[in-house]
């Protein structure tokens, strides 16, 4: 296969910059191309995209990412080591890749004035991850400031923001995603993909945003929803005591010994919308 650019390895980049991984900064770096822009072409077309990248650490992915034509890429990276590794790949491709140093979860994405269309794409850090993707799925306004969202995930994660009613690994995070959101798990990569490898099995996940989510407050929902899967197991009439239990669910219409697994995210919508 032909390379995809003309930089160097990836091997030879974090030995040139010392880049060995930090566990802290969950530094699990991707150093094959050919894996990288499997995870950018998931991401669908982006030669009219601004793609928003957490965690570019070396590179692998960003260069993936202008390799497939993306417009520009805003790269936001915690670890300063990785910035001159970066100015390499800003040098090769002119005008086409910023980076900025920060923590991903300080920057409001929302108010950077980008412009659009926008995908975020990132291989992120398992330690924030789920906090960046809940950023991202309740921003002020809707339909979001992102068209679509590629991200990699440990896969039990991943399990659970695809998860649907009767799936043990639906919960507080499936309804969120489901309510809001389409979301697949495109593929699989085993931990030795990874440099180091983590001890799990990771999968990348696309979501897009569904146009007109049902009306209900995310406040009420996410009361409704931790309420009920607090105690997944007792019956909704018990489980749902403190919201109002059995006179709730009459009122919604639902029957009080179903169990929480089994409510559709319309149903947590007419409980939340109750309240
Ligand atoms: N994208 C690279 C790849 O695929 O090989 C690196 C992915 S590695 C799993 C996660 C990256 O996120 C690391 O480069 C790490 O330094 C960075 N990182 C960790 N916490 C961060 C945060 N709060 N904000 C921005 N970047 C962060």
């Amino acid at each position: 296969m032909a390379a995809l650019d003309g930089l160097p390895p990836l091997r030879d980049v974090i030995q040139r910059h010392g880049l060995d991984a930090k566990k802290a900064l969950g530094q699990n770096f991707l150093l094959d191309l050919n894996i990288t822009q499997k995870v950018a072409r998931t991401a669908g077309d982006l030669t009219d995209a601004t793609v928003l990248e957490v965690g570019p650490g070396p590179g692998g992915l960003t260069r993936a990412l202008l390799a497939l034509g993306a417009k520009k890429v805003i790269a936001v990276e915690r670890d300063s080591r990785c910035l001159p590794a970066l100015a390499e790949i800003s040098d090769y491709y002119p005008g086409r890749l910023e980076v900025m140093e920060g923590d991903a979860l300080k920057v409001d994405f929302e108010t950077l004035g980008i412009e659009g269309p926008i995908k975020i794409v990132a291989n992120l850090p398992y330690n924030v991850g789920t906090q960046l993707l809940i950023n991202w799925l309740t921003p002020r306004q809707w339909p979001p400031f992102w068209q679509s969202l590629t991200l990699m995930f440990q896969k039990e994660v991943g399990e659970r923001i695809v998860a649907q009613e009767n799936d043990d690994h639906y919960g507080r995070l499936g309804v969120l995603c489901g309510w809001l959101t389409q979301a697949h798990m495109a593929f699989d990569l085993s931990p030795q993909a990874f440099t180091p490898p983590p001890k799990v099995t990771s999968t990348v996940v696309h979501l897009t945003p569904r146009a007109a989510p049902l009306p209900c407050d995310l406040a009420k929902l996410e009361k409704v929803t931790q309420t009920a899967f607090g105690q997944r197991r007792k019956m909704l009439r018990a489980s749902l005591k403190p919201l109002g239990g059995e006179a709730l669910l009459n009122k919604a219409d639902i029957d009080p010994s179903r169990r929480a697994e089994t409510l559709s995210v319309d149903e947590f919508c007419r409980i939340a919308n109750l309240l």
